[in-house]
């Protein structure tokens, strides 16, 4: 039976017969013996599969068609390895190549490759070692996230992706039709949504809060986790234009509670990727970014800093030579600011409450003072937001003002304002994006290159 080469390295060097499969990365020829390692990425590590003189010998016509990238079949006993790093090696016996990687044509040979150049093969790419680790990273933390809930008591609640209501209020959203649009242009007729597939317009969702507050106000603890959509214009190396979120909400939580919440979560995640990837994040912590595996020790260890926005404020205006932006009370916080705050005044995760209402959502609890609401976002070093959320607004009335006040249509949200019409509780929720967090765990620099086949402006190939 073919076994998975992290499943190999779990067993005793015995001599017992093993069948490997998987792709080249390196081949060896030496006088006497040649070696191959092979890897099925099943772990970061590959095995070396060894053909003394006599196995290279009677397999020599195979060996030379085995370049980097081959698919291929070892057949051979488990022996204990003399190279150092590696408990057992595979002494070959028998050699197929299953699939050729002509080498004029196979962009993965064995040197170092660029990010950005790697982003252009995104179909090979997982075949590298970095690009290995971050699926192997990214699928732990998936599983992670619902074990971290449902160990919880929380309910997985799949919100909808197409929707007719914008959650956030403002603009951003990618257009859902059927409409004929080169038609309609050509007609000069103005566009008539009640002919749309759904009747009006409809978009991508940008996010499930909305949606899953209805499924908390009956099952008290929930959670949903699944793609979002947003449509801004943001060429950085934090946004993507389709991403995922996992979003908890819990009823009868206030912001202390939900801050609780979210810093257990981090730090959970964090321990299960130091524990469960410490291959992968060993390996990120040598090449990628110096530190990491310290970074997320000591991020466990430690509570993290809590400022309200206002003394956040503060102690940027303190030097504001340091800025492009300029501080002032009032300003939406730049990424500059985060770093500043995470980087050079708490070192290490910092969440920022009580925000002036101007610059946050509607759904947001109005604190007593008028001006700031209770939301808190998990700042962290190197990019900045990492969780945005809040105390939900659960007032009716003070709720119906935000909704007139922004301009938006109370029409819209009358589910919405339903829940507060009937059994309203206080509740508290936040959105984690989940390739934030994988920027955080694994130390990758840009977010494109954490998220398999990235969507971002100018940028849907694959
Ligand atoms: P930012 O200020 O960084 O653009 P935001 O305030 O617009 O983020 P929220 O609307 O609060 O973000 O969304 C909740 C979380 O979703 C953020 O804390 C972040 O982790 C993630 N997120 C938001 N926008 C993006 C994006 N374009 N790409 C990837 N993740 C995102
Ligand atoms: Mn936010």
């Amino acid at each position: 039976m073919r076994l998975t080469i992290k499943e190999l390295f779990e067993l005793p060097p015995d001599g017992r017969s093993v069948i490997v499969k998987g792709w080249i990365r390196t081949k060896r020829e030496t006088k006497s013996a040649v070696f191959l390692e092979v890897n099925d990425g099943s772990r970061m590590g590959n095995i070396q599969c060894v053909f003394d003189e006599a196995a290279a010998a009677s397999s020599a016509a195979e060996i030379a068609r085995a370049g980097t990238g081959a698919s291929v079949r070892v057949e051979g006993s488990l022996v204990a390895s003399p190279a150092s790093g590696q408990k057992v090696e595979v002494k070959a016996l028998s050699f197929e190549v299953i699939g050729e990687a002509p080498a004029d044509g196979y962009p993965l040979q064995k040197k170092a490759h660029s990010m950005e150049f790697l982003r252009e093969i995104a179909h090979l790419r997982p075949r590298t070692n970095t690009f290995g680790a971050v699926a192997r990273v990214r699928n732990r933390m998936a599983f992670a996230v619902h074990q971290f809930f449902q160990d919880r008591g929380f309910n997985y609640v799949h919100t909808p992706i197409i929707t007719t209501s914008d959650a956030e209020g403002a603009g951003e959203m990618f257009q859902v039709t059927t409409l004929d649009l080169d038609r309609i242009a050509k007609s000069g007729e103005p566009v008539d949504y009640s002919k749309d597939f759904f009747g009006k317009a409809a978009s991508l969702t940008v996010s499930g809060q909305l949606n899953v507050e209805t499924y908390c106000q009956a099952l008290s603890r929930v959670y949903t986790f699944g793609p979002t959509f947003r449509a801004e214009n943001s060429n950085t190396t934090r946004h993507l234009s389709e991403f995922w979120m996992i979003e908890p909400e819990v009823a009868f939580n206030d912001i202390a509670d939900n801050m609780d919440l979210a810093e257990d979560f981090l730090k959970s995640l964090a321990r299960v990727a130091l524990s469960d990837c410490a291959e992968d994040l060993t390996f990120f912590d040598q090449r990628i970014q110096n530190g990491l595996l310290d970074m997320l020790a000591k991020m466990i260890a430690a509570p993290f800093a809590r400022m309200t926005y206002t003394e956040a404020v503060k102690e940027l205006e303190k030097t504001p030579e340091a800025f492009e932006f300029k501080p002032y009370w009032g300003c939406d916080l730049q990424s500059e600011h985060e770093k500043f705050l995470t980087e050079k005044i708490v070192g290490g995760p910092l969440i920022v409450t009580d925000y002036p209402k101007e610059i946050k959502s509607f759904y947001m609890k109005l604190n007593a003072d008028g001006k700031t609401v209770r939301a808190m976002d998990v700042l962290v070093p190197r990019f900045g937001e990492i969780i945005g959320g809040s105390e939900r607004e659960e007032r009716l009335d003070v709720l119906e003002e935000r909704i007139e006040a922004l301009g938006l249509k109370k029409e819209t949200y009358s589910w919405y304002l339903d829940l507060r019409r009937f059994g309203t509780t206080p509740h508290s929720g936040f959105g984690l994006g989940f390739e934030r967090l994988m920027l955080y765990v694994t130390g990758m620099a840009n977010i494109r290159d954490v998220i398999p086949f990235p969507r971002a402006p100018k940028l849907a190939d694959f």
